[in-house]
């Protein structure tokens, strides 16, 4: 199956090829016909399937037949052919960026709209008219409210991520918008999750819809290796410290349930020699841009996010997603790991699960219909409870620290390695290197570890209690977006 062959103009197939695409995704091969034949879509799909290609191609061969803008067409002042509505500022640019790439070839007038930045380069972007506008529905019902677009012309309205839309709290203002456009119009929607609300809203907006599924709703991509640690809260951040390290992992997205524990996770990893940036709804659009950048070109290694700032992340190649706390609904668990093993990769999720967790564990093992192993701790040696309560990773070993309990080794620390197992990749920036932290092994030879191991009598020591002040609190969602 080629690209070619789903109906698509030489000039969207140059565009495809030259963004590195050989062979359309599942989605892409059931939506693009169908799109091309007029039907309204009900698409499940998470995010990494390749949708944002399975809308933005067709629609572009729309407006674009055989690459052409139809000729006698005339652009109207702050109308707009087609609306992408997305949840999330960073994924309203990434699908705005998509679309570019595939219209180089295109004489394409498009812009990207939403909350956080200046009003006015928008307001001047609208003025003329466009083909295809991206937005986040809040920032579009202001400038709707002041005259600077006009969507009564829209023919092709894509909302992208529905469930997240509703999440959000932003079904009202999604409504709002639909109320705004045409009654003729090609309808398409996307959702990872399909929920009964999702199903009214679906029945509400389109007519006689194409469905596509192409992973089952709720469940998560095969390809993805699930494994859970079951880790008291306190030693967390240890943890996944020592998972990065010993793993080689480059390239981490690590979610946590609140903003203040987003950043307190990325502080601590950087002091401890794993660079790493936090992504929340507090942190202004340019930090958020800058982290993301970094993130990809090697810069940090780690990124912590919520799962709000996360939406819409398109990372290329993302290997290791990390819960550093399990997300209270379960269906974001879906999301979350869908943002490693896209479109046909590997990848690999790991969730730290604290013994308050179980229940939600529980739930997610229910949604997704699967059981997650155990993994491997490779080592990993809770710090005490004295180096619990310290960030500063130069404090002498075994300083101030309780006596020891039953069972417990000498030292918290494990035994030091040589040598460090991330090599860089080709082409990355080379790493500082590492200092020593409470909990976290260096790597080291198959030898030394086999020796560790029999001295601890092949167990892990039993875990102090969690700290009080690791207790997350929850983050208030109104806050991105739009
Ligand atoms: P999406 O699900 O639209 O967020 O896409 C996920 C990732 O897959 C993005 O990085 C796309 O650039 C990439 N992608 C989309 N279509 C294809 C394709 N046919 N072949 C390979 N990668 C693709």
């Amino acid at each position: 199956m080629s690209f070619a062959s789903l109906g698509l103009s030489d000039a969207l197939v140059r565009a495809v090829a030259a963004t590195g695409y050989t062979t359309p995704t599942p989605v892409q091969t059931q939506a693009i016909p169908a799109v091309l034949e007029g039907r309204d879509l009900m698409v499940a799909a998470q995010t990494g399937t390749g949708k944002t290609a399975g809308f933005s191609l067709p629609i572009l061969e729309l407006l674009f037949p055989d690459g052409q803008r139809p000729s006698g067409y005339k652009r109207t002042a702050r109308q707009v052919r087609a609306l992408v509505l997305t949840p999330t500022r960073e994924l309203a640019a990434q699908v705005h960026d998509n679309i570019r790439s595939y219209a180089t070839e295109l004489q394409m007038h498009s812009a990207c709209i939403f909350g956080g930045v200046g009003a006015n380069p928008q307001i001047k972007a609208l003025a003329p008219g466009l083909d295809i506008l991206v937005a986040c529905p809040g920032r579009l019902l202001d400038l709707v409210g002041q005259r600077a677009v006009d969507l009564s012309a829209v023919e092709y309205f894509v909302l992208d991520e529905a469930d997240r839309m509703l999440d959000m709290g932003f079904i009202h203002d999604v409504k709002k918008v639909i109320a705004k456009l045409p009654a003729k119009r090609q309808n398409l929607l996307f959702s990872a999750t399909f929920s009964s609300e999702i199903t009214q809203l679906a029945n509400r907006l389109l007519h006689n819809p194409a469905r596509i599924e192409v992973t089952p709703p709720n469940t998560t991509v095969e390809r993805i290796e699930q494994r859970v640690f079951r880790v008291e809260a306190g030693h967390k951040r240890a943890l996944i410290a020592h998972l990065i390290t010993m793993g080689a992992w480059e390239q981490v997205l690590v979610f946590t349930r609140t903003k203040h524990g987003a950043n307190r996770l990325a502080e601590y990893l950087s002091k401890h020699g794993l660079p790493a940036a936090a992504i929340h709804g507090n942190k202004s659009q340019s930090a958020r841009t800058k982290a993301l950048a970094d993130f990809k070109s090697n810069g940090i290694r780690v990124l912590v996010a919520t799962d709000i700032a996360a939406r819409g992340l398109d990372i290329d190649q993302l290997p290791h997603v990390v819960n550093f706390e399990l997300p209270n609904v379960a269906e974001d668990y879906v999301h979350r790991i869908g943002r490693t093993g896209r479109a046909g990769r590997s990848g690999e999720a790991v969730s730290l699960v604290s013994p308050d967790e179980e229940k939600l564990l529980k739930a997610i093992e229910r949604l997704t219909r699967q059981r997650f192993e155990e993994g491997d701790l490779q080592g990993f040696v809770p710090p005490a409870q004295a180096e619990l309560n310290s960030d500063r990773p130069e404090r002498p070993r075994g300083a101030n620290t309780p006596s020891r309990g039953r069972g417990q080794p000498r030292s918290n620390a494990a035994p030091r390695g040589q040598g460090r197992a991330d090599k860089p990749r080709p082409g990355s920036k080379p790493r500082r290197p590492q200092q020593a932290m409470p909990g976290i092994a260096e790597p080291e030879d198959a030898v030394a570890r086999e020796r560790r191991l029999q001295a601890m009598g092949n167990r892990v020591v039993p875990e102090t209690p969690a700290p009080k002040r690791n207790r997350p609190r929850r983050e208030k969602p109104a806050l991105l977006g739009s």
